[in-house]
């Protein structure tokens, strides 16, 4: 550990950079480039803090911590010089964005330093785009901070975005010829709009349903992975799904199914009780009426055709202790070794990125071995 002094107060740190001890201590220091999930770019230069003996502040961001550091987070010059960079962010800003999401990151700074932003800001040449069936794109709201970029480059590796134009007339635009979201490489993990500190990418259902007013945090229910989510609710329905940062499985990152793939729930037509189909027409029945009739079902076919004439499919929805029932019942009731598991659907497009990668739609330790 390395012994460091903070605002004052002597503190024990790990080995990282300031911003990571700084945080590890409750000392809250504004970012907006900034993101656990990605390599520091000390873009936004709002971390700066005075390290004593240094003639200038640094970067904490990424800048090493080093033993014997006196570090100062709160300095009149320093607040100064973010309240400068913020005003600067805010010059071109509509500000119709920060009193339609007030939590954003960047509109909670802009509270904090007491940064207003003229109501006929924006910038009405900007790229918005609406085509992607759960992503708003609003540039006009963008302050460059590359988040979006970074995180579909470095965690998703999709390459999605990029900086273009350059010098002060820099901004975030859709890499090559890609001349709509929907046309583009995305594949609707959402990290970019999980990290964007303004809104400039925005979930749809937020635009349409209004924000969360309560959160829950669960498992993803589409396949056995286990990643952790975190669900939105607003007047008792879902309306947002955040990963977990902090999720071993998933560490802050979801696919396609987990983030966006919740329309189901709600949906009119969800069947909600057991339904049996007679000459061709669906009726709603009791539970115990269902399970009669398949039980009868499986009776007649068993003794008809033998038990190799009937099969089981377990989920990966179950959990591991309800698949090992579904195989106990098809085994020792039915007499059949005929088990098998939805996964090889839902498996298909993780096995199609082995194929690509690996050579081998297999599991990642035949995965291994076919790389040799
Ligand atoms: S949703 Fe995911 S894949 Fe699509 S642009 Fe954003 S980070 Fe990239
Ligand atoms: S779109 Fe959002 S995340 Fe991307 S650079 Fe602009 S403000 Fe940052």
């Amino acid at each position: 550990m390395l012994r460091v002094t903070l605002n004052g107060q002597p503190h024990a740190a790990a080995n990282g950079t300031i911003l990571t001890a700084l945080r590890a201590a409750g000392i809250a220091v504004p970012t907006l480039c900034h993101d656990a999930r990605l390599k520091p770019i000390g873009g936004c230069r709002l971390c700066l803090v005075q390290v004593q003996g240094l003639a200038n502040p640094v970067l904490a961001c990424n800048t090493p911590l080093a033993d014997g550091m006196v570090i100062a987070t709160h300095t009149a010059e320093i607040e100064a010089q973010r309240r400068a960079t913020l005003q600067l962010l805010a010059k071109n800003y509509p500000a119709s964005a920060v009193a339609q999401f007030p939590d954003k990151e960047f509109h909670r700074l802009l509270r904090a330093y007491d940064v207003t932003v003229a109501p006929d800001g924006g910038n009405p040449a900007s790229f918005r785009d609406d085509s992607h069936p759960y992503i708003r794109v609003d540039m006009a709201q963008c302050i460059t901070c590359q988040r979006c970029i970074r995180i579909c480059d470095e965690v998703q590796g999709q390459n999605v975005w990029e900086l273009k134009f350059g010098g002060d007339g820099a901004a975030v635009r859709l890499r090559g010829d890609a001349a709509t979201l929907r046309a583009s490489a995305c594949v609707s993990c959402g990290a970019c709009v999980d990290t964007c500190p303004t809104g400039a990418l925005e979930d749809k259902t937020l635009l349409t349903l209004g924000v969360p007013t309560e959160w829950r945090r669960t498992t993803c229910p589409h396949c056995g992975t286990g990643c952790e989510m975190d669900v939105g609710t607003r007047s008792g329905r879902i309306v947002a799904v955040r990963p977990v940062m902090d999720a071993p499985v998933n560490r802050g990152h979801l696919c396609v199914k987990g983030r966006y793939a919740f329309g189901f729930v709600h949906a009119p037509d969800r069947a909600r009780e057991p339904m049996l189909r007679e000459n061709g027409v669906w009726k709603t029945v009791s539970w115990a009426e269902a399970i009669s009739f398949t039980a009868a079902a499986l009776q007649r076919i068993l003794a008809e055709h033998g038990p190799d004439s009937v099969g089981v499919l377990g989920s990966s929805r179950a959990t591991n202790e309800e698949n090992y029932l579904v195989q106990k019942f098809a085994r020792v009731v039915l007499g059949t070794n005929n088990v098998d598991s939805c996964a090889r659907v839902c498996h298909t497009p993780s096995a199609a990125a082995m194929k690509m990668t690996c050579s081998a739609r297999a599991s990642s330790r035949r995965c291994d071995a076919a790389r040799g």
